[in-house]
């Protein structure tokens, strides 16, 4: 995740809408500030570590210092991992606070929001627009679109006439729930609607940032490596739906579609899958289903809850 990766360091971005820019700025202090705390810390080897379970670090050998004498420096001698831990929990439940707030918008109204997250290139806009001219009719759909830089999705959505935010995450590698926020306040959601959101392509970051979604939804395509689940265990655990994507490319490529299949469940034995072509249009009348049928459970739960 980034505070681990450091991907977001502060770095103004010109052209950036004020609150993205703000985001951008205090997301990337953090990523600094640990990345300074981290190489200190380990630098130090200093005996007087506290509050982790590294022993050895408790004993000091005759360097004069007294255990007890300076508890005002015991934060600052706090191991480089705890700390970075802490701020990965800090960032997480800072994240977790804003995400349960766009939950308890979307649920007053009545809105199912999908979360896909994949690598660069799986195909990800293309499925929603194939999804959102097949689906347009049937509901009210909005989207917020996720990426480094450029609005070229989102203006691909608002194409097929449905409205769409784009949020430019700058040096930003995935979609947090204050940004989601924000794109929320500049959407009119219709009620019992839709809201796809598609999260900047990368199989790491996004895994663990709930943005207040009903599901995340992860999209491999059969051009990329069968193995991916294995290699990115988190994001294929956090995720409900696994969708199989560029089906039709699978006689021209070298992918084992079964053994896939059956890394991804190893991974996440709750996942369900399905192989489609948002191309073609083949298997896209089963995550139809799949949708309308997690679109009603969710609306059944949120009745009950409300009487
Ligand atoms: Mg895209």
């Amino acid at each position: 995740m980034c505070s681990v990766c450091g991907c977001g360091l502060p770095d103004a971005e010109p052209g950036k809408p004020a609150g993205a820019a703000a985001r951008q700025h205090e997301h990337g202090n953090h990523g600094h500030h640990h990345q300074h705390e981290h190489g200190r810390d380990h630098g130090h080897d200093d005996p007087h570590d506290h509050g982790h379970d590294h022993g050895h670090h408790h004993y000091h050998d005759g360097d004069g210092a007294d255990e007890n004498a300076a508890p005002s420096t015991v934060e600052g001698h706090v191991h480089g991992e705890e700390r970075l831990l802490r701020v990965e929990r800090d960032i997480l439940s800072k994240n977790n606070e804003f995400a349960r707030a766009n939950r308890t918008k979307l649920a007053g109204l009545r809105n199912f929001a999908l979360n896909f997250v994949s690598s660069p290139g799986s195909g990800k806009t293309s499925l929603l627009v194939r999804t959102i001219g097949d689906l347009k009719e049937r509901f009210a759909i909005a989207v917020i679109e996720g990426d480094q830089q450029t609005s070229r999705d989102a203006e691909r959505i608002r194409a097929t006439g449905v409205p769409a935010v784009q949020v430019n995450t700058g040096k930003g590698c995935h979609l947090d729930a204050h940004m989601v926020a924000h794109a929320l306040d500049d959407l009119t959601l219709a009620p019992g609607g839709l809201l796809f959101i598609e999260n900047v392509g990368n199989l790491i970051c996004p895994a663990p940032f709930d943005l207040g979604e009903a599901h995340k939804i992860i999209v491999l395509s059969v051009t990329e490596g069968e193995d991916k689940p294995l290699k990115y265990p988190d994001m294929f655990a956090a995720a409900d739906l696994l969708l199989v994507n560029k089906s039709d490319l699978l006689p021209h490529v070298e992918f084992d579609l079964s053994a896939c299949l059956a890394h991804a469940i190893r991974v996440n034995p709750r996942l369900q899958t399905l192989v489609v072509s948002a191309r073609t249009g083949e298997g896209m009348a089963a995550f139809y289903a799949w949708i309308e049928a997690r679109a009603g459970l969710l609306a059944a739960a949120q009745a009950a809850a409300a009487r």
